[in-house]
């Protein structure tokens, strides 16, 4: 697995990549699986590209500002930290689009087939916009999920696309992604990838799982800000054959030439739809140049140190609290969730403590840890207070469980 290889994780300075960081005084942040915090460099960045940019050049700065080229390059910078070959991996619309957009390609792909396979730890938006594509296509396929350690069983030659999330949102779950897309393949079928709790948390190396397609998003471990752009990755070797469901002006071949007939565009531009936004891949802009600079390898050695740090500490500290993810780090992603029946009350009184984590129904705490800014005294300190939120039914308060909006 990933932690089998030479680089060790003095490779690289955690100090200092914290200190490139905005946190809140006084905040704990377990939650940048969820959302990434601000990289202090991205102020700046977006305040040039709103005056400098768009207030001085105004529409010129598609060309003079390569506005019209960030989704590509920003996609080239992604590309390091998933295994994705330069010009193989596009930026623009939300993740939700791009699961759309890849299972699109790939049934066209698989004519004959009608099975898309999925498991009931996906995120449920993969699932939704699965059903959405299968409603409109009106040709009878099936979306069938299955639990996940039942996903290999389940392969077979009726199968046109498996449809999975390497890392379970809500618990951590790593799915095997170059046993399953062998599986996938030796059965005939496409291997779809979701890398939203992946790009940024691990390494992934898309080239040698083979994988045929792979989505992800920006604002979580990538730290692109709230509504950044998604990815999507297609295989080279399908780059110039598959068929864009969602033929936008800018998968056009020559969006300019404005004809009136879609001619898919070269390669992965033609996965981009309409326009991109630029405000958004300024942040992200910001943000990949800590990426540029950080080793994937190091960064998985030190989020499974603080982890297995923090498991044991809960465990140890924190009565009621079961773990809900896989105890071995090399089956789980970079965040840690425990089942508490009183999860949500427990979260938010964690919250008022300055210890952000998030909550997934029905009763599980979710914590991420990402090394870039998190280090083993915010993991003791988060605990503390856990602890203290825990054994002292702190939680058992009414404005504490009043669900809000967002959870
Ligand atoms: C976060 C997440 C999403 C979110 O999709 P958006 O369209 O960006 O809101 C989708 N799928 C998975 C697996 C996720 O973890």
């Amino acid at each position: 697995m990933s932690a089998a290889t030479t680089t060790d994780r003095d490779s690289m300075d955690f100090a200092k990549t914290k200190a490139l960081f905005h946190l809140p005084d006084g905040v704990i942040y377990l939650d940048g699986n969820s959302l990434g915090p601000l990289p202090r460099s991205a102020a700046a960045r977006v305040t040039k590209a709103v005056t400098e940019e768009w207030g001085e050049m105004l529409i010129t700065g598609w060309n003079k500002a390569g506005w019209m080229a960030q989704p590509a390059a920003l996609g080239d910078r992604i590309g390091r930290l998933i295994g994705a070959p330069n010009g193989s991996v596009v930026l623009g619309d939300t993740l939700s689009i791009k699961v759309y957009q890849a299972l699109a390609s790939a049934l066209e792909m698989r004519p004959d087939r009608k099975v898309i396979l999925s498991d009931s730890g996906n995120f449920p938006t993969d699932l939704y916009m699965a059903e959405g594509l299968i409603r409109s296509l009106a040709q009878g396929h099936e979306l069938r999920v299955v639990a996940p350690e039942e996903v290999a069983a389940n392969i077979n030659d009726k199968v046109a696309a498996t449809m999975l999330t390497e890392v379970d949102y809500r618990t951590g779950r790593l799915h095997d992604m170059v046993s399953l897309t062998a599986k996938a393949h030796a059965a005939g079928a496409l291997a779809i990838w979701d890398l939203a709790h992946s790009a940024g948390a691990l390494p992934v190396d898309l080239t040698a799982a083979k994988a045929d397609f792979a989505v992800g998003c920006t604002y979580k471990y990538l730290n692109s800000g709230p509504g950044g752009p998604a990815f999507i990755y297609v295989a080279p070797a399908h780059a110039d054959t598959v068929r864009p469901a969602l033929s936008g002006w800018l998968g056009h071949e020559a969006p300019f030439a404005f004809d009136l007939d879609y001619r898919p565009g070269h390669g992965i531009e033609r996965m981009r739809v309409g326009t991109p936004p630029v405000l958004q891949m300024a942040a992200l802009d910001a943000s990949m140049d800590i990426w540029d600079r950080a080793d994937i390898q190091a960064v998985r050695l030190k989020s499974i140190e603080l982890t297995e740090l923090f498991i044991e500490l809960v465990e140890r500290d924190c009565p009621g609290l079961t773990l809900a993810s896989p105890r071995d780090p090399a089956n789980r992603g970079s965040q840690v969730s425990f089942h508490f029946a009183e999860g949500y009350a427990a979260m938010q009184a964690l919250i008022a403590r300055g210890v952000i984590g998030d909550f997934r129904a029905p009763d599980v705490m979710r914590f991420g840890f990402t090394p870039l800014y998190i280090d083993e005294e915010d993991v003791r300190g988060a605990v503390r207070i856990l602890a203290d939120v825990v054994r002292n039914d702190l939680w058992d308060r009414p404005e504490y469980k009043t669900r809000a909006r967002v959870t």
